[in-house]
């Protein structure tokens, strides 16, 4: 059904509109932004008086929630976690493989594929792509990642992996350091997918041979990285220092304390810095151990180790990232919630997400700053 949202402001990618006036058709899609005064005849469905709209948030690194992994690739997975992820304001995301036998890679992004092509299963989000974390990652920065998985990348090996997702992968994380990854990250631009450097011990040079390659963001700063020195920045001062790179951080203060996040977010600024989640399966359960691919993952608290005490993703949701970056920064709420949305989606390539003819999903924070209600594709979820 038709309806019409107001609220008091309205966060965009660039600016934010006071007293927005939004119809969203019969297929939940936006059909007009404009402002109340603009269209006074309008009789409005939802008011959320003095709160603020936001786009619905976008998780571009996401293994996995309430219990199940997306590498099961099934639709029962892929419906649970697409539900958890809503219920926490994510409108779409990216379903990210780990390292893993090449036999479940491409059992995973075959299953993903399909899910992807169905119609998003009703109050979940929907996997918008896929993004391969491994195996094109270093075996000194592995972390988490399996090191009889690990494989040097190649131009064909992504092919394959490109053909089994049915040309639904959109960012690929890759070490640039590693024989073969600078040709494989030419491949990658070719076919449309993002290149993220990370999982990488490289020097500078090596570095900045991936971002000459075309790789454009990197991923979960400082993790997984070569520390910095101020004589051999390395990778983590080129991906702080370069201003045309965007990178992403998990931002649950486990993964970086606070003061990493504020030199991050000083770095990168509002349009070039991204939260993830590295979410796992475990995300939204109790304590316990879980699954990441083939890993045993133990989860205390929100920390999850391996069996050799690495740490291994996070549980904390795409919400609460953006809470906890205005907790330990300051940042105003559509600044933080830019981050999440619409810096993502402008890393990916992707139009804007608050136009006409994009699903009409947002989040309602209310004056105090707190998320309160999610609105997926045109539909108020409770
Ligand atoms: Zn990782």
């Amino acid at each position: 059904m038709a309806s019409t949202l107001t609220a008091a402001k309205l966060v965009t990618r660039d600016t934010v509109v006071d007293r927005p006036l939004i119809t969203v058709d019969n297929d939940g899609r936006i059909a007009s932004i404009s402002t109340r005064e603009a269209a006074q005849a309008a009789s409005v469905t939802h008011d959320f008086g003095d709160s603020t709209l936001t786009a619905g948030l976008l998780d571009i690194h996401m293994h996995g929630g309430a219990g199940h992994d997306v590498m099961e690739g099934t639709t029962g997975a892929l419906d649970t976690v697409s539900r958890f992820l809503a219920s926490h304001g994510v409108a779409e995301y990216l379903a990210t493989t780990v390292t893993a036998s090449l036999d479940s890679t491409f059992h995973a992004l075959e299953g993903i594929a399909n899910y992807i092509e169905r119609t998003p299963v009703q109050d979940g989000a929907k996997p918008i792509g896929i993004h391969i974390e491994g195996p094109f990652v270093s075996h000194a920065k592995k972390g988490m990642h399996p090191a009889q998985f690990i494989v040097e990348p190649t131009p064909d090996l992504l092919n394959k992996f490109w053909e089994a997702s049915r040309g639904t992968i959109r960012l690929m994380t890759i070490a640039p350091e590693v024989p073969g990854a600078l040709d494989t990250i030419r491949r990658a631009t070719e076919l449309g997918i993002r290149s993220s450097i990370g999982h990488s011990n490289a020097v500078k040079a090596e570095a900045l041979k991936g971002i000459e390659a075309g790789a454009t963001t990197a991923t979960h700063t400082f993790n997984a990285m070569r520390p910095y020195d101020h004589r051999e920045p390395g990778i983590l001062g080129l991906v702080l220092d370069r201003e045309d790179l965007f990178a992403d951080i998990i931002c649950d203060g486990i993964h970086v304390a606070p003061e990493g996040i504020r030199l991050f977010l000083k770095a990168k600024g509002s349009h070039r810095a991204i939260l993830i989640t590295d979410a796992l399966e475990a995300a939204g359960m109790p304590n316990g151990q879980y699954k990441l691919g083939g890993t045993t993952v133990h989860v205390k608290d929100g920390t999850c180790t391996t069996n050799e005490g690495i740490l291994a993703g996070s549980v904390i949701t795409l919400d609460r990232a953006v809470d906890k970056l205005r907790e330990f920064t300051g940042a105003d709420l559509p600044t933080a919630v830019r981050l999440a949305s619409t810096n993502p989606s402008a890393m990916l390539g992707l139009p804007d997400t608050l136009a006409p003819g994009q699903p009409a999903s947002f989040n309602v924070y209310n004056a105090a700053g707190q998320r309160t209600q999610t609105i997926l594709r045109g539909k108020l979820l409770n």
